[in-house]
């Protein structure tokens, strides 16, 4: 059977580029960068150049750049980072519902320690109000943390102004731009941001490796403590094959960006329209003005879409829900339902993710299956809807 994948914003497949790269630092480019010798010398080389090609996508300088163990811990170091280095003890920092857990939990864990957090309502589209993030702002405000583009719904987030209103308020700002790298142009400075997360698996580089941006001059705090790598910012020997990784797959991106952007974004324009044309009842989740090219997250209504999912998996169709297990029970998205579904709406949810790789004909054999199994999953979903059905 042949398989389709159509869970990009969970992971991507590393491209090949990318997997050659690593390769060599897998062998003979062994060495520690922080050795004088010639093996460290090798394997700082390597690292500068990773440390280039990341800054290039970004429109930062190298030496903004710390290297981490990928979105989680960039945001971690971002969030923690700044809280804790901030002077005095009233502190206050602003974020949104609809933030990757990434943030949102970094954020709950800072409560438990005296720290107050705003956390935003957002409308219907999905989108923050950038006045919402200017009424929060208070005299001892210290962060705000707004993602670029949401995981589960593609909507992008008005960043550029919201760091209009962080450089006026004399607040720090970071941004996830875990699903925007690689898919939008990220330039740091005409984003106004002070500390950007990016990770690699999003954007067909390897996982457990990220980088997060730190604006020269912001206060940071680490996270470990150890030798002064990554300009004391995050100790430990670099992972260098993974962040040769990650620079390689920064490269391709900021390459190909535009053409695979256009492409993607007509397939899934395309696959959206096809799946209302051929299956009634269905709506689009997110601000489809402003997305990702690549995400389309699509409500069934009526039909459970975690039996959807294993039904489509069952037929080698990969895709996803936004909702989480947590403590054993699965619980309703939290973007959904911050956007004014109601737990149960959030349950019929499927997000599908394209990337360069999906095809046409992918979403053509998605399209093909996708009508049948929707109606059993509504009569199996509604027996009493069914029961009515049968005797009319
Ligand atoms: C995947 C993701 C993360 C976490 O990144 P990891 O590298 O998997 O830890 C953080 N934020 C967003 C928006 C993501 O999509």
């Amino acid at each position: 059977m042949r398989r389709i994948y159509l869970d990009n914003n969970a992971t991507t497949r590393v491209a090949p580029e990318v997997l050659e790269a690593m390769l060599p630092c897998y062998g003979e480019v062994f060495g520690n960068p922080s050795s004088v010798h010639g093996y460290g010398q090798e394997a700082k080389e390597v690292l500068d150049l990773a440390r280039e090609q990341v800054a290039a996508l970004l429109n930062s300088e190298p030496n903004e750049i710390v290297f981490t163990g990928g979105g989680t811990e960039s945001d971690n170091l971002a969030i923690r980072g700044v809280m804790e280095a901030a002077p005095g003890t009233a502190r206050h920092l602003v974020t949104s519902q609809i933030e990757h857990h990434a943030v949102i939990h970094t954020c709950q864990n800072l409560e438990k320690r005296g720290v107050e957090v705003t956390y935003l309502p957002v409308g219907r589209d999905g989108v923050v109000e950038p006045e919402q993030v200017a009424r929060a702002v208070r005299e001892d405000t210290r962060l705000i943390s707004v993602m670029v583009a949401n995981n589960e719904t593609g909507t992008l987030q008005p960043v550029r102004r919201i760091g209009e209103i962080a450089r006026e308020r004399g607040v720090v700002f970071h941004s996830d731009a875990v699903q925007a790298a690689g898919k939008i142009p990220l330039d740091t400075a005409e984003l106004g941001v002070d500390l950007l997360t990016i990770s690699a698996h999003k954007f067909h580089g390897p996982k457990g490796v990220g980088a997060l941006f730190v604006r020269k001059g912001t206060r940071l705090r680490p996270l470990f403590h150890g030798g002064g790598h990554e300009r004391n910012r995050r100790a430990g020997t670099e992972n260098v094959p993974q962040i040769v990784g990650l620079g390689r797959a920064a490269e391709l991106a900021g390459k190909s960006m535009d053409r695979d952007g256009e492409r993607i974004r007509e397939l899934r324009d395309w696959f959206e329209q096809e799946v209302q044309h051929r299956i009634p009842e269905i709506s689009v989740n997110g601000r489809a003005d402003s997305r990702l090219c690549n995400t389309s997250n699509l409500r069934f209504a009526g039909a459970e879409a975690e039996g959807l999912i294993i039904n489509l998996d069952l037929a080698g169709v990969a895709c996803s829900t936004g909702s989480a297990c947590s403590s054993g029970a699965i619980e309703p998205s939290h973007v959904l339902t911050a956007m004014g579904l109601s737990p149960a709406e959030a349950f019929e949810c499927l997000r599908f993710s394209l990337s360069r790789d999906t095809s046409r004909e992918d979403l053509a054999r998605v399209l093909d299956l996708l009508p049948d199994l929707v109606a059993r999953q509504r009569e199996m979903s509604s027996p009493e809807k069914h029961a009515y059905s049968m005797i009319s």
